[in-house]
């Protein structure tokens, strides 16, 4: 298998963009090796410029749930060009989709649109401050809510619960509301309570995809949402990730927690940048032009975007049993995997939850962010490599989660289940 040209490709890119990407885990820095350069995707498949196909356990993080070039999607973004790429103008699309999504979850009675996982989430956040009138906000060691300032926080050091920035260029005065607290972990949350009254919100991601897929234990999830009603807090699930692709009602249908907004992205756009969040009306009021929580995008409810997520949603409602049949398939994978790793010697940790499946080289199984940081990563990045010249390509980083797509057949799962196979051994030399 040769990927000269994805080389070239990235030497080139890497002169007029930083790192090469527009994204950085698009990089390939924690596996090694270079990225491929992608020439298109067909259903399972994606192609790269050297003529190589993978199968793809990517699905652009995580948009793609009825893999590349679903033609229902595809037809709703052609005959939505049609009409104008995008007017800064109330549109029928946006009432459609809005109207599809709150049909999907308990807890959301109005929803707003914007362009991305982080746009929403720092939404959701002013909105949750607004409504409180309170600053200070927790968030958990591991989850990821996208790149705002407030939330590129890492743990301090000593005792303190108090965040600092993970990121050069975030003044410490901006995080300096971000509580941190350890997840699955009720103890370090309590704490978080006992070190302030002004606690606007709590956000999690209920079913946490950003350190590998680690869920929350129910138990955890119920004490989390008794602590913020006794403080006051609201509690935010961030679902840009997990909606649709855990569940297609929502973590609150899963764990029977209710949150008091929720954040959306990925699935909801069907491969177009949408984010959205929502919440209860007496919430949402707050928001703009009606309330005093200013929020704002120019192609915020972009039709081209809503028609796509409308296409990829309403294939959902339709096909109401396809979340256990992609559970089923993920299951099989990681088992299979796990089953063939460990008759190399090999310790494999697995999870599933709808179409998400997740695993670590790891001896116990992961609860939190220092369990998966404890996980073997020279092993995972050898597997990452050695099955892209398999022709399977899967995250390139043991934080991230893999997606099964509908159109991830039961044979190709075999197929990928041997490949492993293959390359465990090859691994450990038996
Ligand atoms: C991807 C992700 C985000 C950020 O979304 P972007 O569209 O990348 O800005 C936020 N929260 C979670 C849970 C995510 O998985």
């Amino acid at each position: 298998m040769s990927t000269e040209a994805s080389s070239r490709a990235f030497k080139q890119a890497q002169e007029l963009i930083p790192g090469g990407v527009n994204s950085p885990v698009r990089a390939f820095k924690s596996v090694g090796g270079t990225p491929i350069f992608v020439a298109g995707g067909e259903g399972a498949y994606l192609s790269d410029i050297d003529g190589n196909k993978y199968v793809d356990f990517v699905q652009s993080w995580g948009p793609l749930i009825f893999g590349h070039r679903d033609e229902s999607i595809e037809a709703a973004v052609i005959e939505a060009v049609k009409h104008g790429l995008s007017f800064g103008a109330p549109t029928l699309a946006e009432t459609k989709l809005a109207k599809l999504v709150v049909s999907f979850f308990d807890s959301i009675d109005k929803v707003r649109f914007v362009s991305s996982g982080t746009e929403a989430v720092m939404s959701a956040i002013r909105l949750a401050r607004g409504f409180t009138n309170r600053d200070d906000i927790v968030k958990f060691t591991g989850c990821y809510h996208g790149h705002s300032d407030a939330l590129l926080v890492e743990a301090g050091s000593g005792a303190a619960t108090f965040g600092n920035p993970s990121s050069l260029g975030v003044p410490a005065d901006f995080t300096k509301h971000t509580l941190l607290a350890k997840y699955n972990d009720i103890q370090s949350l309590k704490k978080c309570f006992e070190s302030s009254n002004n606690i606007a919100c709590v956000i999690i991601e209920p079913i946490a995809g950003n350190m590998g897929l680690v869920q929350a234990d129910k138990e955890f999830l119920l004490e989390l949402r008794r602590l913020c009603d006794a403080n006051g807090a609201l509690l935010i699930f961030d679902e840009v990730m997990s909606g649709f692709r855990a569940s297609i009602n929502g973590a609150e249908s899963i764990t029977g927690v209710k949150p008091d907004i929720i954040t959306l992205g990925k699935v909801i756009g069907g491969g177009m940048p949408v984010g959205a969040f929502g919440a209860r009306s007496e919430i949402m009021d707050m928001l703009s032009p009606d309330g005093p929580v200013y929020q704002a995008g120019t192609l915020s409810g972009n039709p081209i975007a809503m028609a796509a997520g409308y296409a990829a949603l309403s294939k959902l409602q339709k096909n109401s049993r396809v979340m256990a049949v992609l559970e089923q398939r993920a299951k099989s994978l990681v088992q299979g995997m796990q089953k063939e790793a460990k008759s190399c010697g090999i310790s494999m940790q697995v999870d599933v939850r709808g179409s998400m499946f997740g695993f670590f080289f790891n001896e116990k199984a992961v609860k939190n962010f220092d369990d998966a940081s404890n996980t073997d990563a020279e092993l995972f990045a050898k597997f990452h490599s050695l099955m892209l010249r398999e022709g399977f390509y899967f995250a390139c980083s043991l934080y991230e989660t893999g997606f099964i797509s509908t159109a991830i057949s039961d044979a190709m799962v075999e197929e990928t289940i041997k490949a492993s196979a293959k390359i465990f051994k090859e691994i450990r030399n038996v």
